[in-house]
């Protein structure tokens, strides 16, 4: 599929709503249609048309693709095989041609519901974890999965010959029709011929494998490119890597859900993370450096200024979500904690500090409430 950004590739501004998104998408695709246009590239064009279209149309997918980017978007759903075995035949660009049909009918109206002939496999989708960690900088996993490929045997066929013949039962049509006389005349009903399921033809000698299927179910590993930045929900697509199509038709595409599991000490707000640190009364009054675990382990000096109150959120730059363009940072929030027990010469050394700053109040935004007892009081 050529590359180009999908809000280019449909002619519309990043901030463009889901009304001239659609209206440009028909626009488009009136022009482009393989069944109006017949300049050479124009397929692909409408192919293009539609997968920006599938994007851009659909508010998960879309956010999804403007946080990655058009690169880490496409390439996420662009898997590859380990585990050898089969021998080429296996495409994995079948972008967008489940969707087209489905809008088919819906934009030109009169091409009479469901597209007849060989019909494209389902899609599968699978959930994964991953950690935080795993969030932040992103990954490559294996995965492994379970679907329907075309019987190595007979190439998907079904056929011990690879050849098939007409089906004897409907005469190639893929429809039985049969006519009712009754009293107010002849009526005609079509159905879908059960010998041959609706495809016309059916296996010149059944393939023994699959048992004239023309799929068998295979254990594959996957490998998947998990971006940074994915977050609970995302869903990254893997082309052509669902269950087998009918006999020359596109594969379905796999989907897998990513869950991102917490991590202690973590939490996450979008590109953001969140941490935190404890320090004394005594470091907050005077400041002090100190070290914070990065995410991945690496300890990182912190200057905390003099006077730092509790609650404050030190910003380090760039140590959050590690996405395209400009990371996330990550906040180090500061947890004062005051001592429970203070040993003998701590204790003289508070005293000492209280003493000094005798009966006066702390003086702040002006806001402090009045004191419980004031308040009882009405005082
Ligand atoms: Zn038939
Ligand atoms: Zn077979």
């Amino acid at each position: 599929m050529a590359a180009g950004d999908y809000y280019d590739i449909l002619g519309v501004s990043r901030n463009a709503d889901d009304t001239e998104i659609k209206k440009a998408y028909r626009g488009l695709a009136r022009k482009y249609h393989p069944d109006v246009n017949k300049d050479p590239g124009a397929e692909d064009k409408f192919k293009e048309i539609n997968e920006a279209y599938s994007v851009l149309s659909d508010t998960q997918k879309r956010s999804q693709y403007d946080h990655m980017g058009h690169e880490a978007f496409t390439n996420a759903s662009k898997g590859s095989y380990g585990g050898g075995g089969y021998g080429g035949g296996f495409h994995a660009d079948f972008s967008g041609f489940g969707d087209i049909f489905d809008f088919a009918g819906d934009i030109f109206g009169g091409f009479g519901g469901r597209q007849r002939g060989p019909r494209r496999g389902d899609d599968l989708l699978m959930r994964i974890e991953v950690t935080l960690r795993d969030a932040v900088f992103g990954l490559d996993r294996d995965i492994e999965v379970m679907h329907a490929e075309p019987c190595s045997a007979c190439d998907g066929s079904g056929s011990e010959t690879k050849k098939t013949k007409n089906c004897p039962k409907c005469g190639g049509s893929g429809q039985i029709r049969q006519a009712t006389q009754t009293p107010f005349g002849n009526f005609v009903r079509q159905s879908t011929c059960d010998l041959c399921h609706g495809k016309g033809k059916i296996a010149e000698k059944p393939c023994p494998k699959c048992k004239g299927s023309g799929n068998e179910k295979v254990r594959r590993k996957v490998s998947v490119h998990i971006p940074p930045g994915v977050d609970t929900g995302m869903r990254l697509r893997l082309e052509g890597y669902g269950e087998a199509g009918d006999h020359g038709a596109p594969n379905g595409d796999l989907y897998v859900e990513v869950h991102v599991k917490p991590e202690r000490g973590f939490s996450r707000d979008g590109d953001t993370l969140l941490t935190k640190i404890q320090v004394t009364p005594a470091q907050a009054v005077l400041g002090t450096t100190i070290d914070v675990t990065t995410i991945d382990k690496r300890q990182l000096e912190v200057k905390v200024p003099a006077g730092t109150q509790g609650g404050r959120k030190l910003r380090i730059s760039g140590e959050g979500i590690r996405k395209r363009g400009r990371p996330g940072d990550l906040l180090v929030e500061i947890d004062v904690v005051i001592p429970k027990h203070v040993s003998g010469e701590q204790k003289e050394l508070y005293e000492k500090i209280l003493g000094l700053e005798g009966k006066k109040k702390v003086t702040g935004s002006g806001n402090e409430k009045k004191g419980f007892f004031e308040s009882i009081l009405g005082g």
